[in-house]
């Protein structure tokens, strides 16, 4: 969909909020349980509530990026996907927090897609279409994969030692920048970790190319 040219204040605000925390959503914003459509089944990351609060605050825009191969397609699993994002709105709502958007991959392993983690497809989308600055954005998410799409899309990133992790697969790309016991954790060291993107490097970004 293309949208009208932004008018100044548009623009304005746009520069204001232009980073983002991007949040794995199982294990991290959401406790890991095996895939159902029940949304009564979800239940936040303890803390998950005032972390994103905090991060809100502070003017993070927040935006939900997961894979969800063989779960996604078909008319079915978009509904519960959607049902799934309500519940998680109707239990942030008590913080005051929403999450903004919600990008998901729906493909196998096997297909070769450029947004699946640990590849930055979902990251570079969700900057073309929402306005954020990839350099002063950050991931939180509870596996390496995670991490390697965050540098891959020039982001930072925040690792979730929750143990869901269990490869510890280690590459340049895959030491994360925090590493946090809980997602309230993971946000006070963003929050703390304050801007650098004046010193990222650009060319993560053009790894892969824009899709
Ligand atoms: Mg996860
Ligand atoms: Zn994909």
């Amino acid at each position: 969909m293309r949208h009208a040219q932004p008018t100044t204040a548009e623009r304005a605000r746009a520069a204001r909020r232009e980073h983002a925390v991007f949040l794995d959503k199982d294990g991290t914003l959401i406790e890991n349980v095996p895939y159902s459509p029940d949304p009564a089944l979800v239940a936040l990351t303890p803390g998950a509530g005032p972390a994103l609060r905090c991060l809100g605050e502070r003017g993070f825009r927040l935006i939900v990026v997961s894979n969800q191969a063989g779960g996604a397609n078909g008319w079915f699993a978009e509904r519960a996907l959607r049902a799934v994002e309500l519940r998680i709105a109707e239990l942030l709502a008590p913080c005051g927090v929403a999450i903004e958007a919600f990008y998901y991959c729906v493909h196998s392993e096997e297909a070769g897609c450029s947004c699946r983690t640990p590849r930055p497809g979902l990251l570079r989308r969700a900057s073309a279409e929402l306005g954020i600055a990839l350099p002063a954005s950050w991931l939180v998410g509870d596996t390496l994969d995670d991490v390697e799409a965050a540098h891959r899309a020039g982001c930072r990133a925040a690792l979730i030692m929750n143990g869901n992790e269990t490869g510890w697969r280690y590459g340049t790309l895959r030491v994360p920048d925090v590493a946090a016991l809980s997602l309230e954790e993971a946000a006070s060291q963003i929050v703390a970790a304050g801007d650098t993107s004046h010193l990222a490097a650009e060319g993560t970004d053009e790894l892969e190319g824009r899709h």
